[in-house]
């Protein structure tokens, strides 16, 4: 059997690293189970920003400008001309380094399943594809989504911005105006209506079509009108998109890792009533059909939306599922130590910076859970080990913040000793 340990994240995703960084400075000595680098899985290590090749809008996510302390103005403007977003994977390295830096240990590993309903609030078991086992008292859910692909074969082939395939127009929008592309967007909900607004107003961007199957739209009519009375917006309706077509990369005669390469030509429509097709030519595709959130192992122990997203109770911290078989659990007003952070609970927001804000809540809040428990367990009150609930959460902004931290760990101990001596 494993140890049982204090917290346990699981994914590692914007969401999974900042709360991994932010237990493991609170000496938690986190675990966090990644996923790992296989590219045909919508869950891989990273998560969704591995797709990705430029982050523009990630604070201080840049490469670093050659910048003196107290630069002049004239040094000021040759670095803002010069800065350069990160790609994907380059931000995601840079959080997996940070957090296992202080600490955090990682295993590349997927999640199968997750025994939340046997025990809440002592101890939660997690098993993985590998059919490993581990123990947690505090578990924090990070798990992110997967955009939702077409299913054609050409899909895999133009994947990613250099491909001409993307899922997502804030991430990746910029750089196919700069070619001057004509795009598409596919769907026909408010996130192909927001993502075809978006990329109408790059001033590379010379048309955005939106095409969608039917001639009904699930989006909110006021950004449906947004998008229909926007000149640079054309809708193709009654169309599926079947198939996509490639010419040779525009590098492919001057760089080696491009020979092979293709880029987005066109893609090939079927009208959905007379079933016949047409080539559109396209610079870039942006598929915005929805997300899914993934959630699987936590269905009937949590409770979701519709549409599978976890929901909290503004703290990050779950709530029972009513299919829970246990009536235990049923009657909780949230999950005791289950967090959640990131995309898996948020339909809304989905960004990078959102996800690793919910990432850092939802550590302090399992921090704190963690220190509540160990009290109460102690069976001494919060005052007689001098660990007020104010103390505990003013540590996390206090100017001596490692000092504070340093005192709730030590404060923990002596709390332990004392159970140990009552014992
Ligand atoms: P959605 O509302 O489920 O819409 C998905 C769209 O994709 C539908 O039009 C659907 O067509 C189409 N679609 C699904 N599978 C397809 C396929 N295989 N091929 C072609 N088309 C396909 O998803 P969403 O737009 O991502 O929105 C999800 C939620 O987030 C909604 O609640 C939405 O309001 C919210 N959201 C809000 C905002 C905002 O307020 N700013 C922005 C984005 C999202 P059918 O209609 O024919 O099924």
């Amino acid at each position: 059997m494993n140890d049982i340990r204090n917290v346990i994240i699981i994914g590692s995703g914007p969401a999974g690293f900042t709360a991994a960084l932010y237990t493991a400075r609170a000496n938690l000595h986190p675990l966090l189970i990644a996923g790992n680098l296989d590219p045909t899985t919508s869950r891989i290590k990273g998560g969704q920003l591995m797709y990705t090749s430029d982050i523009e809008n990630f604070p201080a996510g840049i490469q670093p400008p050659n910048l003196s302390a107290y630069p002049s103005d004239e040094e000021t403007e040759e670095a803002i001309a010069n800065v350069h977003g990160l790609s994907g994977p380059d931000l995601m390295k840079r959080m997996e380094l940070q957090a296992r830096h202080f600490g955090a240990e990682m295993i590349e590993e997927f999640v199968e399943s997750v025994d939340l309903c046997s025990s809440p609030g002592k101890v939660y078991t997690i098993v993985t594809a590998d059919g490993k086992e581990y123990q947690t008292r505090a578990l924090i859910i990070a798990t992110g989504a997967s955009s939702k692909r077409l299913g054609i074969a050409a899909e895999e082939r133009f994947f990613g911005q250099d491909g001409g395939l993307s899922t997502c127009a804030t991430c990746d929008g910029a750089n196919f105006a700069r070619a001057g592309a004509t795009v598409a967007v596919v769907g026909g909900g408010d996130s192909a209506m927001e993502e075809a607004s978006y990329l109408s107003r790059l001033d590379g961007i010379p048309k955005v079509y939106l095409i969608h199957r039917r001639e009904e739209f699930r989006s909110s009519k006021i950004m449906l009108k947004r998008a229909q009375e926007n000149p640079k917006i054309e809708f193709v309706l009654h169309a599926t998109v079947e198939d996509l077509k490639g010419k040779p990369h525009p590098s492919a005669e001057t760089v080696r890792f491009f020979k092979d390469k293709e880029v987005l030509a066109a893609a090939v429509l079927k009208d959905t009533r007379d079933g016949s097709t047409r080539e559109l030519p396209l610079g870039g595709i942006f598929i915005a059909i929805g997300h899914t959130p993934n959630s699987e192992p936590f269905k009937n122990q949590l409770k979701m939306d519709e549409a599978g997203y976890i929901e909290h109770d503004g703290r990050m911290r779950a709530l029972p599922s009513m299919n829970c078989a246990s009536a235990e659990m049923r009657a909780l007003e949230h999950v005791p130590g289950v967090f959640v952070a990131g995309d898996v609970s948020d339909h809304i927001y989905r960004q990078a910076i959102t996800a690793a804000g919910m990432g850092c809540q939802a550590a302090i809040e399992a921090e704190r859970y963690l220190a509540e428990t160990l009290i109460a367990d102690s069976g001494l009150s919060a005052d007689a080990v001098g660990l007020s609930d104010e103390t505990i959460a003013q540590s996390h902004w206090s100017s001596e913040r490692e000092e504070g931290e340093k005192m709730i760990v030590e404060r923990i101990a002596e709390a332990e000793e004392c159970v140990a001596a009552e014992n």
